[in-house]
């Protein structure tokens, strides 16, 4: 069983393996009439979009939810502050 050196869930922080179905969800940047706002992205999985710094992988649908669900009441894609397992990135 061979894993992919580098791609955990970013939610679980399970690590890529050969076969499941993982996702990619990312923030996309949209310039409007109104100004600029954000959309959200999910794709499906492969590697060379999962090494784009921003692509957060999720290892499944529960996963990619929980995503989904930071992103709909944070607006951000990280973890809530102090979240074990999630180390803050920074951002400035
Ligand atoms: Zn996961």
């Amino acid at each position: 069983m061979s894993t992919f050196p580098g791609f955990e869930c970013s939610v679980c922080g399970a690590l890529k393996r050969d076969v499941n179905h993982w996702w990619l969800v990312s923030i996309v940047d949209v310039t409007s009439a109104a100004g600029l706002s954000s959309d959200l992205m999910i794709s499906q999985w492969q590697p060379d979009l999962a090494a784009h710094k921003g692509r957060r992988p999720a290892c499944g649908s529960n996963c990619a939810q929980k995503l989904v669900e930071r992103w709909l009441t944070s607006g951000t894609l990280d973890a809530p502050r102090g979240a074990a397992g999630n180390p803050v990135e920074a951002h400035k």
